[in-house]
């Protein structure tokens, strides 16, 4: 079987950041986060008795991978080692500036690990603390630095956008900040009131932007990284050429990844399934993943394509499918072209980054 991606979810932060929805406990203790360790070598050694699989992307997410140390982080990627091919493979940490005092970088660097994902958010102090993060600028210069005296060459930075009290001069700062820092990658998402969090809980009293607010950041911010060559390449990331994340890339090439972990979805052969949101289901050491149907059809690939910058063209949809793009959808993108939503020519559609702010309703237009 060709290649896959492999995603470990790391369900363990310090505290509860009060925008976020991501499957997490605070609940740690080291027996738990060594049961986890053993659990997901255990979840892979038994993927690898039913499956042919290898690797050539791996990526730890969460949660606040960083929280395992290095121990468990280097058991888990050695499993994965021991047990599957990794060809050349990109090996992504998500880690956040907290967490430093716990993980040695030049071990994990010599250990395989070779791409850093920090989770920064903003440069400016007074909006790293209605976020409820827990560093400073400092912290977040302090890291970068450590992370490239370990060997790191391929950092990726996260930058919030429309956070409450944020303005165009503090996000040209935060924007200024991330480029001085000489990276190769950032991704840019823009704050979502998630059902269920403190800020959803409180969003009368936060001072949220709306909608015009939001798309001038947006756009203000994919001029200042072009500006400075920091190509789009997806609606929220941004790459150096030949930084893109090759992980993420799978899935909105509709690639095939396994998830391990609390929450992963996997795709594999058509199938999609996924993980509970459930460490003690987890930690019961059954696989107990739900089968979520079968994906891949052309409208999942278009939907997810129609988020790259490249979009969709015909060659490619031909060398999967067997066929070319039904013309139906280059008539219904070309109609939003006159609006500068889309670009469409005789084998290709694209959405622009006008297009990308508006991209759900955009794409379900396409494909109704
Ligand atoms: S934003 Fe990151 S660190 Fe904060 S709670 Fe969510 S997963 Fe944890």
């Amino acid at each position: 079987m060709h290649p896959i991606g492999l995603y470990i979810h790391v369900p363990f932060c310090e505290r509860k950041c009060p925008y976020c929805n991501f499957y997490s406990t605070t609940k740690i203790t080291d027996e738990i986060v060594d049961r986890y360790t053993n659990i997901a070598c255990n979840t892979l050694i038994k993927y690898k008795e039913k499956m042919e699989l290898s690797f050539d992307t791996v990526y730890f997410g969460g949660g606040t991978p960083s929280l395992l140390g290095n121990k468990n982080l280097i058991k888990i990627v050695k499993t994965i080692k021991d047990n599957f091919d990794l060809f050349e493979s990109e090996v992504t940490l998500e880690i956040n500036p907290t967490t430093l005092p716990i993980v040695n970088l030049k071990q994990l660097r010599e250990e395989g690990f070779n791409r850093l994902s920090i989770g920064v958010q903003s440069a400016i102090d007074r909006e790293l603390k209605i976020l409820g993060r827990q560093y400073s600028k400092k912290d977040i210069e302090n890291t970068i630095k450590l992370a490239k005296t370990a060997g790191f060459k391929n950092i990726s930075l996260d930058l919030m956008l429309a956070i409450p009290e944020q303005s165009i001069e503090s996000l040209k700062e935060s924007i200024n900040f991330f480029i001085s820092q000489d990276i190769q990658h950032i991704s840019a998402y823009l704050l979502k009131l998630e059902k269920g969090t403190p800020f959803y809980k409180n969003k009368s009293k936060l001072k949220l932007k709306n909608e015009d607010e939001e798309a001038e950041m947006y756009l203000f911010l994919v001029s200042e990284l072009a500006n400075n060559g920091v190509k789009q390449y997806e609606i929220s990331n941004f790459a150096l050429n030949g930084y893109e994340s090759r992980h993420n890339l799978k899935y909105w090439k509709c690639g095939d990844y396994l998830g391990i972990g609390p929450s992963a979805h996997s795709f594999i052969d058509g199938k999609r399934f996924y993980y509970q949101r459930s460490l003690q289901k987890f930690l019961s050491g059954e696989l107990h993943f739900i089968y979520d149907g079968n994906g891949g059809t052309i409208e999942e690939y278009i939907m997810l394509r129609l988020r790259l910058s490249e979009g969709i063209n015909n060659k490619l949809f031909k060398q999967r499918f067997g066929i070319n793009i039904p013309q139906i959808y280059f008539e219904k993108a070309k109609k939003f072209q006159k609006y500068g939503l889309t670009i469409v020519n005789e084998s290709s559609i694209k959405l622009t980054t006008k297009g990308f702010l508006v991209s759900n309703e955009l794409i379900s237009r396409i494909l109704l």
